[in-house]
């Protein structure tokens, strides 16, 4: 029988990734999932096709083999597919979890990643500049000390499921099809726990406030996000724990703006200075030194200086910095003293212009330009 590619069958690209191929076994299972289709030759076949692509495009070894030599390539290195779906339901329950009415839960003892968790961190600028040994406090779910995480109390063992005989599953006929589905009694854990342990009231874990130093690397910015291996919540049945992972958040500096590994910064000057030029200077981010700078003569609104090297360190280069970048913003005065209003008006004069003391009906701009 010829086999179809495992891309075709799931209905993804050869460029897709682990979510891409999760999400479309998911669909498909449920499609052509036995208890749906009771009964149909063709949905069964569907349903382990899909089944085994998931199985090969997920694991890293067996897709390279896949992706090289095909379909023979898996048979040379003896891959056999499921033998039928309590095999598939032991490997692949958790894809159809949260979802009423499907069973598959899986076998008993199946470990389980913990949860991963977030914490969102908040730094000024400064501290994204230069770096942070921060200290940060959060709670978990963590494996229980009173009992060890089994959930039973101290001396006390859990009893062995009467209902599925610790299976964690019954098996019920319908049509063609063996269903295996999550037991009522112990709800897949093959144990029952008759004695809890007081600690935990049987659940095997407790919520515990965690503390944790985590360093920040220079050049952090808003959303980037560290993983902290195993330090997320404990795994099930003796499964690895979750990550954690913090996502930065930098607070807005009352100076700088930030743009990648660039500063940019605005600097309101008087028309005066512009006009004759000055030498100004401003603090620089993570400096003692300030930077001194020269306003050109004639220096327009907008218009933009650069400081190379002296804008934000970068997380991408070992004692690489951005560039910093100075905005001129002219302020125009908005009241001026006698003097000063004599003194504008005789500059207007060595320009040749004459002002209309006339308001709202002066001489459009248009009309000067046609002499
Ligand atoms: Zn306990
Ligand atoms: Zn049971």
């Amino acid at each position: 029988m010829n086999k179809r590619d495992y891309y075709e069958v799931l209905g993804v690209s050869r460029e897709s990734g682990e979510v891409e191929f999760k999400a479309a076994y998911r669909k498909m299972a449920l499609k052509y999932h036995p208890d749906r289709n009771a009964g149909d030759k063709e949905a069964e076949e569907k349903f382990k096709e899909a089944a085994e692509a998931y199985d090969v495009l997920t694991d890293a070894e067996k897709k390279q083999l896949y992706d090289r030599f095909g379909h023979e390539g898996l048979a040379g290195s003896g891959f056999r597919g499921f033998n039928g779906f309590e095999d598939i339901f032991s490997n692949f329950g958790d894809v159809f979890e949260g979802i009423f009415g499907f069973g598959g839960g899986g076998g008993r003892t199946r470990a389980r990643q913990g949860k991963s968790l977030r914490y969102d961190l908040e730094l000024s600028l400064e501290d994204a500049f230069h770096g942070k040994e921060a200290e940060i406090s959060f709670h978990r779910l963590e494996g229980c000390p009173t009992c060890q995480g089994s959930g039973a109390k101290p001396g006390t063992q859990p009893k062995t499921c009467g209902t599925c005989q610790g299976r964690g599953q019954v098996i019920r006929s319908q049509g063609f099809f063996q269903v295996s589905s999550t037991c009522p009694a112990c709800h897949g854990q093959g144990e029952i726990i008759s004695q809890p342990c007081p600690e935990c009231g049987g659940g095997g874990k407790i919520r515990a406030e965690k503390d944790l130093q985590v360093k920040i690397p220079a050049g952090v910015d808003t959303g980037s996000q560290l993983r902290l291996r195993g330090e997320g919540e404990s795994g099930e049945n003796g499964g690895p724990p979750g990550d954690l992972f913090v996502v930065i958040h930098v607070k807005e500096h009352n100076f700088f703006a930030r743009e990648d590994d660039n500063l940019i910064c605005r600097i309101p000057i008087s028309f005066v200075q512009a006009t004759l030029g000055d030498t100004l200077a401003i603090p620089l981010l993570g400096e003692e030194d300030t930077h001194e700078f020269t306003i050109p003569k004639g220096t327009q609104p907008g218009e933009i200086i650069k400081v190379s090297g002296k804008g934000m360190t970068s997380l991408r280069g070992f004692r690489k910095r951005g560039d910093l970048y100075i905005k001129i913003e002219v302020k125009i005065p908005e009241k001026l003293n006698q003097r000063q209003t004599e003194l504008l008006q005789e500059f207007a004069q060595t320009e040749g212009l004459t002002l209309s003391k006339k308001k709202g009906k002066g001489k459009g701009f248009w009309k000067k330009k046609e002499h």
